[in-house]
This record gives C-alpha cells, sequence and structure tokens, in this order.
C-alpha cells in the first residue's frame, strides 16, 4: 500500500483547496509538503490582497458569503454591480489580448462562483473588498465590477484559514520539506515524490500526487531565461519559496510547457521595497493609484498611459511597463486634489512634498529639464472639466506621446506629492497544460497518469496582463478540480 492516498505539494491557497478537496472526495491519508518553515508557510497566497474575483449574475448571490455586509455599508448589495459570465469573460478576453485558453478560461469562469461558495463552505470568512474593490468618494462608495469580495484579513487570514481547516480535515502537513523529484514506474505514472527535509532524503509514494508549488518568479536565474532582462534584478513582493521546482520536475516527468513563458503578472510598488515580500506589510507595498497621477522615467518623460483603464485592468502589466525605463524607476505625480483617492497603502511610504509642480520636479532625480517640458506639456493639454474617478470620463490629453486617455486633469491644487515606484514581480504566467480534471498533459498531449496540477503552475490562462482578483480563483478553482481527480486516481 502506498504512503499517502494523495500527496499535494505546496501549501498556497491552490495546494490546500486541492487537499481539503481530495480528503472531501475520500482520500484518506493526504500529505501537504511545504518547503517553508512554519514561520514562513503560505506562499504568495499569505502575501495577498485575499481578493476574489467571480461571475455572479445578482448582487443577491453575495449575500450568503458577507451577510453582514450592510452593517459596514448599507446598502451593499444594491449599490454591487451584477458581473455576468460574459463581463469576466470579456475582460479577462482583452486583457490577455485574446491569448487566454478558451477551455480553462471557461472552467474558470464557470466555477467561479460556486467555488467561492465551497470555500465558504468549508470555512473561510470573507467581506467586502473596500480597499481593492471600491472608491470611496465621501460617504459613498463606488464598488467596481467584478472583484468585490475577500477574505477576512486578506491573505493573512486566507492563509491562516486554510491551514486551520486543513488540519481539521486531518491533512497532514510536513514542513520544511521539499519535493525533489517524482517517482515514476515503469509505465511513466507518477507514484510518489522524492522529498528532502530535516531527516534528509526520503521517498514518499503516493495513488496521485498534486503539483500545487507556484512559478518561477522567485528564482532569478529562471526569470533571466524566461523573462529576459530586466527581470533577473526585479523585487518579488511575495514568497522566496517559489523558485520553479514544480516546473522542473513535471518537465522531468515528461510535462509539455504551456503559456506565456514571456510573462509575468508585475505592479507598481515602493521603490524602496524589500527584496523579497514583507510577512507583516504583505500587498501594502503597492502603489496603484497612478490613474490619477502624472508617471514620470528618470529621463523626466512620460512612458504609459496612466488612465487606460481602471488600475485592476492595467496594474498587473504597469509593473513591467516601470521595471523596463532606465533604473527600473518611476515617480508618480499627485497633487492635493487627488490625495483622498490614493489607496490607503500609500500611507507606508515618504513622499516628496512641494507647494508648486516646479519645485517638486527639482526635487527629484532625474533629467529635471526634461521633466519639467513634460509636465508643462501635460498641464497645456489637460483639462479640468467632466473629471470623474468613478467612471472611465474620456477627460483626455491629445497629441502627447503617449497620451493619457481618461482622468487627465491638470496638477492644480497645491502640495504636490511624488511617489517613487518600481515593477515587482508578482507571480508567472508560464507552466504545465492542464485538462479539464486537472491532470498534467505530457509532451506527447496525453495526461501524465497520477499527476495533476493548480494554482500558479496552471500555464495558458493569463497573459501579458490580468484582471485583478483572478489568481486566487483560479487557484481554488484548479484546486479543488485537481485535489477530487486525484482523489479519484
Ligand atoms: C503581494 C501579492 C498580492 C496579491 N494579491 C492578490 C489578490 O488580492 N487576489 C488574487 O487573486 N491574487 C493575488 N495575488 C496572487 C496570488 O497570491 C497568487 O496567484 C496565489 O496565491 C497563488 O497560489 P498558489 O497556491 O498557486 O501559490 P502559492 O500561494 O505561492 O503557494 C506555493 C507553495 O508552494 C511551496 N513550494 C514551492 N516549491 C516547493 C517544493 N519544491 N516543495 C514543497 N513546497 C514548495 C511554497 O512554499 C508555497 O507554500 C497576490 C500575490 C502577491 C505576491
Amino acid at each position: 500500500m502506498a504512503d499517502y492516498d494523495v500527496i499535494v505539494v505546496g501549501a498556497g491557497n491552490a495546494a490546500l483547496a486541492a487537499a481539503v478537496s481530495a480528503r472531501e472526495q475520500g482520500a484518506a491519508r493526504v500529505l501537504v509538503l511545504e518547503k517553508a518553515t512554519e514561520a514562513l508557510r503560505g506562499g504568495n497566497t499569505h502575501y495577498s490582497g485575499g481578493l476574489f474575483r467571480f461571475a455572479f449574475e445578482n448582487p443577491e448571490q453575495l449575500r450568503p458569503l458577507v451577510p453582514d455586509a450592510e452593517k459596514e455599508f448599507p446598502g451593499f448589495f444594491a449599490d454591487v454591480p451584477p458581473y455576468s459570465y460574459d463581463s469576466f469573460w470579456a475582460d479577462l478576453q482583452r486583457v490577455t489580448e485574446g491569448r487566454t485558453d478558451p477551455e480553462l478560461a471557461k472552467i474558470l469562469i464557470g466555477r467561479s462562483y460556486d467555488t467561492v461558495c465551497w470555500m465558504k463552505e468549508q470555512g473561510i470568512e470573507m467581506e467586502p473588498a473596500i480597499m481593492l474593490g471600491g472608491v470611496r468618494i465621501g460617504d459613498k462608495v463606488k464598488w467596481t465590477s467584478g472583484a468585490v469580495i475577500r477574505a477576512v484579513h486578506e491573505g493573512v487570514g486566507l492563509s491562516r484559514m486554510w491551514f486551520d481547516i486543513a488540519q481539521q480535515r486531518e491533512v497532514e502537513i510536513q514542513y520544511r520539506t521539499r519535493a525533489h523529484k517524482l517517482i515514476q514506474d515503469g509505465k511513466g505514472r507518477v507514484t510518489g515524490v522524492t522529498v528532502q527535509g530535516p531527516d534528509g532524503v526520503r521517498d514518499l509514494s503516493a495513488g496521485a500526487v498534486v503539483l500545487g508549488c507556484g512559478g518561477f518568479e522567485s528564482s532569478p536565474a529562471w526569470r533571466a531565461r524566461y523573462l529576459g532582462r530586466p527581470w533577473d534584478m526585479a523585487k518579488v513582493r511575495g514568497t522566496a519559496y517559489n523558485t520553479g521546482d514544480g516546473l522542473r520536475m513535471a518537465f522531468e516527468a515528461g510535462a509539455v510547457p504551456y503559456g506565456q513563458y514571456t510573462g509575468c503578472h508585475s505592479t507598481p510598488i515602493d521603490a524602496d521595497a524589500p527584496p523579497f515580500g514583507d510577512r507583516e506589510l504583505t500587498d501594502k507595498t503597492n502603489r496603484l493609484t497612478y490613474p490619477h497621477s502624472v508617471m514620470l522615467n528618470n529621463r523626466g518623460q512620460r512612458f504609459a498611459d496612466e488612465g487606460e483603464d481602471f488600475h485592476l485592468y492595467t496594474y498587473a502589466k504597469m509593473g513591467g511597463i516601470i521595471l523596463n525605463q532606465p533604473g527600473g524607476v518611476a515617480y508618480q505625480l499627485f497633487d492635493e486634489e487627488v490625495i483622498p483617492l490614493l489607496e490607503p497603502r500609500y500611507s507606508t511610504g515618504t513622499p516628496i512634498v512641494a507647494d508648486t509642480l516646479e519645485a517638486l520636479v527639482k526635487k527629484l532625480p532625474l533629467d529635471t529639464d526634461q521633466a519639467l517640458q513634460t509636465v508643462a506639456e501635460y498641464q497645456e493639454r489637460a483639462g479640468r472639466d467632466g473629471w470623474d474617478p468613478m467612471k472611465k470620463d474620456a477627460l483626455r490629453t491629445k497629441g502627447l506621446n503617449p497620451d493619457k486617455t481618461n482622468w487627465a486633469r491638470k496638477l492644480e491644487k497645491p502640495p504636490f506629492y511624488a511617489y517613487a515606484v518600481t515593477g515587482g514581480i508578482t507571480f508567472t504566467f508560464g507552466g504545465v497544460h492542464v485538462t479539464e480534471r486537472g491532470e498534467v498533459l505530457s509532451v506527447g498531449y496525453e495526461p501524465i497518469a497520477g499527476l495533476y496540477a493548480c494554482g500558479e503552475m496552471v500555464g495558458g490562462l493569463f497573459a501579458y496582463n490580468y484582471p485583478g482578483g483572478s489568481g486566487l480563483v483560479s487557484g481554488a478553482v484548479f484546486g479543488k478540480i485537481a485535489g477530487a481527480g486525484a482523489a479519484k486516481a
């Protein structure tokens, strides 16, 4: 008899969803391998904002998830716009420039609501996501579409709740235990894992193995190989442990690579953020109110349309755009008028402040003459009337390169503020190819018996960009599927 029915590699949202799902589907002995120490457990999930994007036709469908929402946000269920299957589909298609795999997208979107409900049933507590999913103007909150619910206590809470649930379901967890190699029998079936832990190297056998151990964002060597320069030097927003181990093991077992290997999720973060995520600060180094800023690189030039869309539809590519500027830095300039709109996360940083725009620019370590000219040109073409942060207001510049196509307001009200930012990598888009049952496909396009994958390891869903809040739901959807498939195998 095998040592375990199912071994799950990794201990983030996807892996723990898989482990709990495997138990639910009848696997008696489920083992989770976590490479990190207990203190550093939980992968990127711990650092996340805990935001969930899922499709729902009627906001009343949110009531079972957040029954107390109206205590804090009166009228919540009336104010939240519905987010249909078609809207999620259109957003995913748009931001990935049509490169999302339609079969995988169908699974993600079609099962998103049911899976979030399943998470709730398992014991994941949720609340309205005011910081990421809402814009507060005075005492009114405008909820964005699709991503309005998050885990209580964000990623820290989500990770803790998953570990508690796994323990209640008698899932065994081995910390500081790194999966090193997949064991295969003579027919190629995966029958276990060679692990390295505190007691040395061991072979563990299992009926099936689920890989949920993240992408390669934390390895500079892998980043250099697939993403190229300057990604090897990027700061990592989350865990240090996602170094491509699962992908390497899967390839060695014959898996076919899938998805955009040159692509990743990367966001604007504080230029002084640490090299890897901070367990306490988690995602609070993000700097995402740039649609209401003017962004300059250190040559004093604008380089992106800050107002292309709401930040949840551009932030995952904006980090890469910033990282590719000279020195990998940029400055977000604001005036006092928009300071009430700044995400609370800006409070973890210290802005440079001045009474005039000119004085502010002169305080920044960039090409001053060019920056003064860039700002003057922007001010000349920017407007005043019709500015509306609650919608894409089409208040735009004309004739700049690049133009700012929404929220192009003149910066007029002193004082003026600048925040220095860089691009931090979140996770990578390249992965393995999974079937609708979560099985990993081989280079011969046949499922590798006994091998399943979920979470960041699933390639093909995201390319170029990503709609905010999709990663955790994708992890849970494919984790639940993979765990169930592994239990049955
Ligand atoms: C700062 C930040 C904020 C984010 N905010 C959001 C958000 O609000 N909403 C959203 O949807 N997404 C968000 N994301 C993305 C989201 O966190 C990830 O997509 C998701 O957590 C990935 O889950 P996962 O289980 O695939 O990987 P992870 O949670 O990263 O888990 C991978 C696990 O594998 C382990 N591991 C790695 N190698 C091995 C090995 N060889 N052996 C054993 N274990 C191994 C790791 O230690 C870890 O436990 C955010 C990410 C970051 C970094």
